[in-house]
């Protein structure tokens, strides 16, 4: 109920006003943000990369109406894949980046589909060139079909590309049969977002049963699969199953969001694994905010205690 009411907050414009409007939020924000700044971004990542880790970096935005906006986005990533470049943060995709479809065009009234191609091919060529990758974030269930098409004909011109699966969706088992290719990188999630009854799981253990078959599939495949999450008995599970069907340490990777379970990260990262933290960054933080506050009562917690503390 209560992650259902967050996730409809992030829709509702007077909300956004309001929590926009309090001072405080940047002291939450920090938590799970990297700064508002390419440079901030980059500087967590060389961080994070002392520390051992991987990073995916993400240009806060979505749901972009026009081609101008889309435009901008595409050109920040082009800059920032420059800079990333530039520093050494990229190499051997020791730093890739993350792009949301409709960021970039996906949602325009007019060639949605057609923007979002060409934009998100500049950014693939950008992440070429610097010798690194890029991996298409997956949002609400309206939005998967076309993504996967617009995947499925980048990756002709750029086989690296990843892209995600949610296993919240009852499709998802067979996509992921679709997509445990050679070379095909799939990070595979539970799924931010809701979606109505015959299209998604709604109970938290469908959903995490989901995960453990889609982990399986990907991990039995010749892909690279990715797996996001921070739960630690999947975790456990994808150690055990990538150890029994004999995985190398680098033919998988875990992935987490930034400032969730540092400690895990860490953890993993020490015993040899592979550990990617997904980094967002920029000034249009509220939506992403809203999702990491409905996945966790001691998020919103955390948000509602910092409100607290100064008034
Ligand atoms: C790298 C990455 C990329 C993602 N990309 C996408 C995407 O493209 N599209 C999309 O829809 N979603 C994406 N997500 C979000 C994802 O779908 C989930 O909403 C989010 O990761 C929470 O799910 P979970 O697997 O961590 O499990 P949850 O069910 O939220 O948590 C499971 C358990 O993990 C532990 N845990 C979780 N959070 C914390 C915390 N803060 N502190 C301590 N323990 C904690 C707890 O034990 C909890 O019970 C991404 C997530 C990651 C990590």
């Amino acid at each position: 109920m209560l992650r259902q009411a967050l996730l409809a907050l992030s829709a509702s414009q007077k909300a956004r006003a309001l929590i926009l409007a309090t001072p405080l939020t940047r002291e939450v924000v920090d938590r799970f943000v990297a700064g508002e700044t390419a440079d901030d971004a980059l500087a967590v990542t060389r961080r994070l990369q002392d520390d051992g880790k991987l990073v995916s970096i993400d240009f806060l935005g979505e749901d972009t109406v026009d081609p101008e906006q889309a435009a901008a986005v595409t050109e920040e990533y082009v800059r920032l894949l420059a800079e990333l470049s530039a520093a050494g943060l990229a190499r051997q995709g020791r730093a890739e980046v993350s792009v949301k479809p409709t960021a970039v065009g996906l949602g325009l009234a007019e060639h949605g589909e057609k923007r979002a191609l060409e934009n998100l091919a500049k950014i693939a060529s950008a992440a070429r060139n610097a010798g690194t990758t890029v991996t298409v974030d997956m949002e609400d269930h309206t939005r998967v079909e076309a993504t996967l098409r617009l995947v499925a004909e980048l990756r002709a011109d750029f086989p690296d590309l990843g892209c995600v699966i949610q296993s919240y969706l009852r499709r998802s088992p067979d996509d992921c049969q679709d997509l445990a290719l050679a070379r095909s990188r799939v990070r595979l999630c539970k799924g931010a977002y809701r979606a109505p009854e015959g299209v998604g799981l709604a109970a938290r253990h469908e959903v995490d049963l989901s995960y453990a078959r889609c982990m399986r599939i990907l991990l039995a495949g010749p892909g690279y699969p990715m797996l996001a999450t921070h739960d630690p008995r999947l975790i456990r599970i994808a150690a055990a199953v990538a150890d029994r069907s004999g995985r190398a340490a680098d033919s998988f990777e875990y992935q987490m969001l930034y400032g969730i379970r540092p400690d895990e990260q860490s953890r993993l990262a020490a015993e040899g694994s592979q550990v990617r933290v997904y980094l967002p960054y920029g000034s249009d933080w509220y939506g992403y905010l809203v999702r990491r506050l409905a996945e966790r009562p001691a998020n919103l917690a955390f948000f509602l205690r910092a409100l607290s503390s100064r008034h």
